[in-house]
């Protein structure tokens, strides 16, 4: 009898290590793990050069209070402010801090330039920003937020299917207390549902028309996930907060909050704050992660591995329309929209060694480490068909 609550329904297979795109389990099968700790562990399992990062961090300073200058927190933050549309990073532990910290900004901002009405936020219908009490209202979605009351006020929702251009029913909802939109630019957990370059710019356009804030919500499909560092930066705007963590870490708990000086200088000394928040062993992974990324060609590769992946997918789903409606998603991070039952085609590709996990909407998400290689994403997609074919 487990001692951990049943928040979580778990497969019964637990792994005594991994290497790259593998885990290996306790009884002794490799699984090619297309999860990957769901977008986390980016560059794979026991990546030699995260592992290496980890362990001469580990010998010197393991945490310091950010009463101290912590100088492997400054590094980060300067490789993801020269990297990025930033000028800012305040560092959390997960993606729901993170999420929190942006909306917490946000309402200070304009708190700071006397607009404390302007204090409500805009997001998604069946959105996810993550599980704190906040974050579960922020994302909308009754399943999440039940038994959990009382509900806590400030956010308003919008349809996806509202997400076309011109948005007619998104200028609706703006009122003169909205203070910022937060929408994923890929959502992650509600389908793998991607907002188009040409919404992306319309937002934009609308939140500096109606001079609101727009915060992009990154944590799953950034650092490198999409084929770019971030899924938005295909539309070529540039967002006032985003949101990060999940890939950041490599595997390692790491949050943060990346954004514009305009929005930074409300946030003086006590404003927020985290015991964890920039820890040196977390920052000193994270910026091992960033160097690995921004190596020459390991976007661009993403791309490739990418565009070969759904290329070899859609033919399985043009193969086999009575199971795969269709393929989605941005970069590495894919969802196969099934029409049979999403839970027993989990289980059959994990019964061939293949690892992958749910979205909403019937959608299998399949999310490699960003370092795959070709053979690993045939081997996949032989499984895929494999599974296909024998479907009953
Ligand atoms: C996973 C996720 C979160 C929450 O991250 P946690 O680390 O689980 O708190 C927030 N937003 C998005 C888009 C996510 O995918």
């Amino acid at each position: 009898m487990s001692s951990l609550a049943n928040n979580y329904n778990r497969r019964k297979i637990s792994f005594k290590y991994g290497k790259g795109s593998f885990l290996y389990s306790t009884t002794g099968k490799k699984y090619l793990d297309f999860v990957q700790g769901i977008a986390v562990n980016s560059l794979g399992h026991a990546n030699p050069y995260l592992v290496k990062a980890l362990n001469n961090q580990a010998k010197k300073v393991w945490h310091v209070s950010n009463a101290f200058q912590i100088p492997e927190a400054e590094k980060l933050a300067k490789m993801l402010t020269q990297k990025t549309f930033a000028d800012k990073v305040i560092f959390q532990n997960s993606g729901a801090e993170a999420t929190e910290a942006a909306i917490k900004i946000a309402r200070k901002y304009f708190f700071s330039i006397g607009k404390l009405n302007k204090n409500r936020i805009l997001c998604i219908k069946n959105s996810f920003h993550g599980r704190t009490i906040a974050a579960i209202y922020a994302s909308g979605s009754t399943k999440m937020t039940e038994g959990y009351g009382p509900k806590v006020p400030g956010f308003d929702h919008i349809n996806f299917r509202n997400f076309k251009p011109r948005f007619p029913n998104l200028r609706k909802k703006i009122t003169k207390n909205t203070a910022a939109i937060m929408v994923e630019s890929v959502m992650g957990e509600g389908g793998i549902k991607v907002i188009p370059d040409k919404c992306l710019k319309y937002l934009r356009k609308i939140c500096n028309e109606k001079k609101i804030l727009l915060i992009l919500d990154e944590v799953q499909s950034g650092i490198g996930r999409s084929g770019s560092f971030f899924a938005f930066e295909t539309s070529k705007i540039k967002p006032d907060i985003v949101p990060i963590a999940k890939g950041i870490g490599g595997g390692f708990p790491i949050g943060a909050v990346l954004m514009t000086n305009k929005v930074a200088r409300a946030m003086s000394p006590g404003s927020h704050g985290s015991t964890f928040g920039g820890n040196p062993n977390a920052c000193a992974v994270g910026a091992e992660v960033m160097k690995q990324i921004f190596k020459p060609q390991f976007l661009n590769n993403v791309k490739k591995m990418s565009d070969y992946f759904y290329l070899r997918l859609n033919v399985i789903s043009n193969n086999y329309p009575k199971i795969v409606k269709e393929i989605r998603g941005k970069g590495l991070l894919i969802g196969l929209k099934l029409l049979v039952d999403q839970t027993k085609f989990i289980k059959s590709l994990e019964k061939n060694y293949l690892l992958t996990i749910r979205a909403a909407e019937n959608v299998v998400r399949i999310l490699p480490p960003l370092n795959v290689k070709k053979t690993e994403i045939d081997l996949a997609l032989k499984i895929i068909e494999k599974v296909c074919k024998n479907y009953k």
